[in-house]
């Protein structure tokens, strides 16, 4: 089982350092190989994914990444940007399902902006299309206007698409996750607006009826963006396209109220990975021994269980993370009183212990 492990900038050489201390106490036969990527990579290579880290990566079984970015790169011209490596990474290996679940663990039910009562418990799973839509379609562009409101004004315009089996396999993707858990899919579209995401509901209500133990409702995606905070817990798995997913699923993680805790998942047909934490690079508190590693350290035990079909050693990673948590240690990000705050640091090194508990008891 071959990992690239992909650091990248700021907290990302932090966090990841803690996932791969974890995952050595794993009695599993893992080759880890390490490269730069990101700023990091720019800095040494003129490049933020040299060839040499993309070969690791498509060679690989999966890709433990860090986080990538700095303001000091913000001048450089946008293909040198560390964030394109990101990009480069998704579209070079067809990482076209992005999962994000959303947990709300039951000592963190007070670090949730909404009421207690809504979010403990919470346990949703958003997979957002990754490779499509309006993020990606051509054609693009800025020109000027001949028709509209404005005619001869300066215009910019962006084409959003779907083809019919870029949304089979995303429901396929959606269906067989929900089959998992709780056999429930939410379809979150604009087909009362849009013809590419009327075509999205005709499509995953066609897939939909190769899974009947899986129940599937369709959602309007302003209704459900105010359900989301309305009523949660309601939701299993949710599935939508790029642009929706993008902004759904950044809203669906603060429900949990803390960035550093949620783990994320990127996988193509083969169910090659990118396993990667759902926030950035945070300059701000990089090398400080501050930052959660907890969403990486999450993300490395999503790796074992969808790339690597290690399902125990992923549920020990898991039951690891909650004991600590139960034990009141908190990273500064999710302290508050009567816990104990820690560094990043000791924050793997007791996911460390605890897990190695867990392996002993079996
Ligand atoms: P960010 O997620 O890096 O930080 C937002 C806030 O959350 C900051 O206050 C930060 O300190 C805090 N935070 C983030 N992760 C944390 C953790 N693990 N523990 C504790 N606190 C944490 O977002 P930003 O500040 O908008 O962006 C910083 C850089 O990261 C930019 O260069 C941006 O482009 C890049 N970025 C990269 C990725 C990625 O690599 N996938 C994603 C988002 C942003």
């Amino acid at each position: 089982m071959k990992i690239a492990v992909l650091p990248g900038d700021g907290i990302g050489t932090e966090i990841v350092a803690e996932a791969v201390k974890v995952l050595k106490v794993l009695n599993l036969p893992l080759e880890m190989e390490t490269a730069l990527v990101g700023g990091a990579a720019f800095d040494a290579h003129g490049h933020p994914l040299p060839e040499s880290t993309l070969k690791l990566a498509m060679a690989s079984d999966a890709v433990l990444f860090g986080a990538v970015g700095d303001w000091k790169y913000d001048t450089l011209e946008r293909p040198l940007r560390p964030e394109q490596a990101i990009l480069g990474l998704r579209k070079n290996m067809g990482l076209f399902a992005n999962f994000r679940p959303a947990i709300c663990y039951e000592q963190l039910t007070h670090a949730s902006s909404l009421k207690p009562e809504l979010v403990a418990g919470l346990d949703i799973l958003i997979i957002r299309e990754l490779t499509g839509d309006i993020y990606f379609g051509q054609p693009r562009g800025r020109r000027v206007a001949t028709d509209g409101h404005f005619p001869g004004a300066e215009e910019a315009f962006d084409t959003m698409r779907y083809t019919r089996p870029e949304i089979e396999r995303i429901a396929h993707v959606a269906f067989q996750a929900a089959q998992k858990r709780n056999k429930r899919v939410t379809s979150v579209d604009k087909a009362n607006v849009l013809e590419t995401f009327q075509l999205w509901k005709d499509v995953v209500t066609e897939v939909g009826k190769q899974y009947p133990d899986v129940a599937l409702d369709h959602m309007y995606v302003d209704n459900a963006a105010m359900q989301l905070v309305k009523e949660p817990k309601k939701f299993d798995v949710v599935v939508t396209g790029n642009m929706f997913g993008d902004i759904l699923s950044d809203e669906a993680s603060m429900l949990t109220g803390s960035i550093g805790m949620l783990p994320s998942a990127s996988l193509n047909v083969k169910n090659q990975g990118l396993y990667e934490p759902s926030h950035g690079s945070a300059p701000d508190i990089a090398g400080k021994n501050l930052a959660n590693p907890l969403a990486t350290i999450l993300s490395a035990a999503m790796m074992l269980r969808f790339s690597l079909n290690q399902d125990q050693a992923a549920d020990h990673i898991e039951s690891a993370v909650k004991a600590v948590l139960a034990s009141g240690l908190r990273t500064a990000d999710i302290y508050s009183e009567g816990t104990t705050k820690v560094g990043t640091r000791e924050m793997g090194d007791a996911v460390v212990t605890a897990l190695t508990k867990q392996i002993t008891k079996g």
